[in-house]
């Protein structure tokens, strides 16, 4: 199996390119943020908990994010492998990630991270904000709290992958099809 690792601030066309990584290599998507929508939108137990970080721009806590994938892996069958969206975000998601794959003798593939710069954040969530309604698009301070987030928690996982030699880096800046080429000429080496 593939474990391919979608990376990249908010805003950077992770949920645009997965659609056409996971159709073209046979994979099984899995956002944590589509995720915890659900969750939300039937108004569960775990959803009326994460509404109030998801729109404070906080994270979830990663206990509830590992429980998550650990079920999508152990009841999704027929696919080359999986792509992940939004996940691992912080260190302990990364190490519980790779103590998850280790159980069942497993190992991440390959992190795609797609960069763009700070500037180029808020355009496109702004943009985003008029197409899809998301919630956590609609409030500057929101936005503003999601970045510094991201740059917090979860940019420390660039070394971290690194370190493992598994960290690749695709410019973001250009056309949807320019930087979906980018992608999958990085993907056919796998
Ligand atoms: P974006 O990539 O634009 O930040 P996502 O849909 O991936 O959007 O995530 C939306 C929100 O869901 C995040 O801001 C965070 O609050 C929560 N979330 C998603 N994935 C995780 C995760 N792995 N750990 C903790 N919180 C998460």
């Amino acid at each position: 199996m593939k474990y391919f690792i979608l990376f990249g601030p908010p805003g950077a066309g992770k949920g645009t390119q997965a659609a056409a990584m996971v159709e073209k290599y046979n994979l099984h998507h899995i956002s944590t943020g589509e995720l915890l929508r659900k969750e939300i939108a039937a108004e569960s137990e775990l959803g009326l908990k994460a509404k109030s970080l998801i729109d404070a721009g906080a994270l979830v806590p990663d206990e509830v994010v590992e429980g998550m994938i650990e079920s999508e892996f152990n009841t999704v069958k027929g696919v080359d492998g999986f792509l992940l969206d939004g996940f691992p975000r912080t260190t302990a998601q990364a190490e519980a990630l790779d103590r998850i794959l280790e159980k069942n003798g497993e190992t991440a593939t390959s992190v795609v991270s797609i960069m763009i710069p700070d500037e180029m954040i808020k355009d496109r969530i702004r943009h985003r904000a008029s197409i899809e309604g998301r919630a956590d698009d609609a409030k500057e301070e929101t936005i503003n709290n999601r970045i510094r987030t991201y740059h917090e928690k979860t940019e420390p996982l660039v070394e971290f992958y690194r370190n493992q030699g598994k960290y690749r880096e695709i410019d973001g800046t250009g056309t949807i099809d320019q930087v979906r080429q980018a992608i999958f000429d990085l993907m056919d080496k796998f």
